[in-house]
């Protein structure tokens, strides 16, 4: 509300690829995938196909109870076979934030299950962001946490680099109050931070000595972003649960799940009197599930794994040459196909620059960027050109030097 009513809205009106037109017909680069999502590039028309032909043989049909349709089950197959998580089971859900709340009330009422409910506590990393339901509103930052009055107090939060940290608040909380672990394989609207090479490893081993769950929130890091299915596999762990969503369909129809480890999912199967209730109306939307297969078959048949971690590479290369420039604080890239640059804390402080300002700057200059309080972030699509990675860069320097000649 407070950014539609300051102005005209820029409407975006076709998309192709790694570009996309306004409703003048100009033309920008897409350097954030949309919100992180578009993996496999727009206007595939193989996934307008698939959506067609599923929408005029099933459009759309619940899965309560043992109702099922076949995208759902071969999309949940199909994960299954890929995931990093032992004896893996399928919950489909229509997004992210859906799915956090999900995995949220799985691992409190596995617990209760298995006769420990004092285990309700959840712990999430600073600069996480798990969405915003009330499970993800709970865990997440303070400025998207204020003036909802009391939300899920089990809740608290570790620094995103400290196994020790973590350690300690586990003690400080009693691990017998602690249901899980949330973390996303690299923070993303936080900022982009990527964890030492070690520290899932280790936070994995603490939290099975402890008891508590670790569960991997891989919304934006799985399908590629990563260089591989599910954004964990670099660090050799098997999480408890794993949170997925937008690449998942590249975001050409919404859809998100969780994927849960036999242990976990066990207590309630074929138990009746011991049922995880929970669901909601659009869960295995028979569409939505051919979307993703059919994203699924250009993610495999291009390869954009591989291919990804080329961009990864490139993308690293070529925006570090923005280190030197002086409202640059740092630069973060180099794990993934996602980066911020962060401005220093005299320009920001002192000069009182914004990001928005270098966001507009670039806009204006044909790249859309994503604008967080101290950086400009980056997560362009996984089929993006190296031509197309300098464009931006050399764009972002662009914008950069006009914000510096209007502050400084
Ligand atoms: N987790 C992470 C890591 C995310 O990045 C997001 C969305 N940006 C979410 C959860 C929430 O997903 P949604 O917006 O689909 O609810």
């Amino acid at each position: 509300m407070n950014t539609v009513s300051k102005g005209p809205e820029f409407v975006v009106s076709r998309a192709e690829g790694a570009w996309l037109w306004d409703e003048n017909g100009d033309r920008y680069l897409d350097g954030t995938a949309s919100l992180w999502y578009c993996n496999v590039g727009h206007g595939r028309a193989e996934i307008a196909d698939a959506v067609h032909k599923q929408i005029t043989t099933l459009d759309a049909y619940t899965v309560y109870g043992d109702f099922a349709n076949g995208p759902a089950l071969e999309l949940s197959a199909r994960l299954a076979s890929h995931a990093p998580v032992a004896d893996p089971r399928v919950i489909l859900t229509c997004g992210g934030g859906e799915s956090i709340e999900t995995a949220s009330k799985l691992a409190r009422r596995y617990w209760a299950a298995l006769g420990s409910p004092a285990k309700t506590h959840l712990i999430s990393r600073t600069g996480g962001y798990h969405g915003l339901h009330g499970f993800g509103t709970s865990m997440g930052m303070d400025r998207f946490r204020a003036g909802f009055g009391p939300l899920i107090e089990q809740t608290s939060v570790v620094p995103h680099d400290s196994v020790e940290a973590l350690e300690q608040e586990i003690q400080r909380v009693g691990p017998e109050n602690v249901a899980a672990f949330f973390a996303e394989p690299v923070i993303g609207a936080g900022g982009v931070y990527a964890p030492e090479p070690d520290y899932f490893a280790r936070v994995a081993e603490l939290c099975r000595g402890y008891g508590v769950l670790f569960i991997v929130d891989s919304v934006i890091c799985a399908f590629g972003r990563m260089g591989d299915w599910f954004g964990v596999e670099r660090f050799g762990v098997s999480p408890d649960m794993i949170v997925f969503a937008k690449g998942v369909t590249s975001g050409y129809l919404p859809l998100g799940g969780v994927i849960t480890s036999g242990e976990i999912a066990d207590p309630f199967w074929n138990h009746p009197g011991n049922p995880f209730i929970h669901g909601t109306t659009y869960a295995g939307h028979p569409t939505c599930c051919a979307a993703a297969l059919a994203n699924l078959d250009i993610l495999e048949r291009e390869d954009l794994f591989t291919a990804s971690l080329e961009v990864e590479a490139h993308l690293d290369v070529s925006l570090r040459t923005l280190s030197d420039h002086p409202l640059v604080r740092e630069v973060r890239s180099g794990v993934g196909v996602m980066a911020a640059v962060e401005l220093t804390e005299k320009a920001l402080m002192e000069h009182g620059i914004t990001t928005d300002e270098v966001f507009q700057e670039a806009r204006a200059r044909g790249v859309v960027l994503r604008a967080i309080p101290t950086s400009l972030l980056m997560s362009p699509p996984l089929i993006v050109s190296w031509q197309q990675i300098d464009h931006m860069t050399s764009t972002l320097r662009s914008a950069l030097d006009a914000v510096a000649a209007r502050h400084l």
